[in-house]
């Protein structure tokens, strides 16, 4: 069997253990969870089954065909982006339905939907998806069969923000005013900012997959998801020289360097150039010089690191991210597909 020289290993533990925490803070509303995005890049079916097996009975996605990837899985499935024409001939799936986010959308689904239930995105002021409150107290949804209505905070992680508080009044006053069976409000943030945010289901993401959108959230998550890579080749700089494209970096004395098997291809992006950490055990490994495509260069002189070796990426997202420059977001969602993916 062949054996990819970097791989992604994945804790089921941290996973259901950060899902069971959001859960417990949600209160009395359901907890599900975005799955989006391949699941935030590490594997949506993966990810899918071991949240349901935890007690999730409702995953997130953006397009029908992520929602293809997790349907049958024991869980509601909605789609956020809705449902466009070429959407209709995926109609029917159980237990998939649309989140429908404009006037169109909902005649859409008027016209194919036969009376199945859908959810609704209703805009409270992100402006970025969902239908006009204006238009719901005029009957734009009357009659729709509507299981959660939704909508989606622009600043939650940002807990001083008075838009949220905003948000929340906009969204809490359409409460009679359908016939929705739940209403949603919070991701991962939004659960942080407190019961009031929580009404009937919440949809945390990030914080599944061990982001911390919030310095509340950081003692109550772990990483899910650690990059371990191979070293290819040991070698010493002598003071004076340089490592990588450009020669950004410059021994200040005879260093010991490991070249390793990972690069920007991978997700690790150009971002850790001269910025980045890896380690062997407890000893942190500086990167040093430019990320290359397939490459990175690690200061080894502390470690007893050769090749054929295995070194681990810092884990932490939040460190990872300051250190990058990348949100915690994209740092998992562009992880790479070379990696072997190893669930423990
Ligand atoms: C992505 C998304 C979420 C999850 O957001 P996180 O910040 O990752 O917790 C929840 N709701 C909607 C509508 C989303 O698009």
């Amino acid at each position: 069997m062949y054996d990819a020289p970097n791989r992604l290993r994945l804790s089921t533990d941290a996973l259901t253990g950060n899902w069971r925490a959001l859960a417990a803070m949600s209160g009395r509303a359901a907890c599900g969870a975005a799955v989006k995005a391949d699941g935030y890049g590490l594997g949506a079916r993966e990810v899918a089954t071991r949240l349901i097996a935890a007690g999730c009975r409702d995953l997130f996605v953006a397009t029908w065909a992520e929602a293809a990837v997790v349907a049958g899985l024991g869980a509601r499935v909605s789609v956020l982006h809705g449902v466009r024409d070429d959407d209709v001939s995926l109609i029917g799936v159980p237990d998939v339905r649309p989140v429908l986010n404009t006037p169109a959308q909902v005649a859409r689904w008027r016209a194919a939907g036969e009376g199945r239930a859908c959810d609704v995105m209703v805009d409270t002021g992100m402006n970025r998806l969902g239908v006009a409150p204006r238009d719901v107290a005029a009957g734009l949804l009357d009659g729709l069969t509507i299981d959660t209505l939704m909508s989606h905070l622009a600043c939650a992680d940002e807990p001083d923000s008075a838009m949220n508080a905003r948000q929340c009044a906009a969204f809490a006053a359409l409460a009679d005013r359908t016939a929705a069976a739940r209403m949603s409000l919070a991701n991962s943030a939004g659960i942080a900012l407190g019961a009031d945010y929580a009404f009937d289901l919440t949809r945390p993401g990030l914080a599944v997959y061990g982001g911390v959108p919030v310095p509340a959230l950081a003692t109550m998550l772990r990483p899910v998801v650690t990059i371990e890579a191979e070293v290819l080749q040991r070698r010493v700089v002598p003071a004076g020289e340089t490592v990588g494209y450009n020669a950004t970096w410059r021994a200040p004395r005879d260093t010991a360097v490991a070249i390793v098997n990972l690069g920007y291809a991978d997700g690790y992006w150009r971002g850790f150039s001269d910025r980045g950490c890896a380690f062997a055990g407890d000893t942190a490994l500086p990167v040093i010089g430019r990320v290359s495509m397939d490459l990175i260069a690690l200061d080894v002189s502390k470690a007893e690191v050769g090749e054929g070796d295995w070194v681990a990426l810092d884990p932490d997202l939040p460190r990872a991210s300051a250190a990058s420059g990348m949100s915690q977001y994209e740092l998992l969602t562009g992880l790479g597909t070379r990696f072997a993916r190893v669930w423990g």
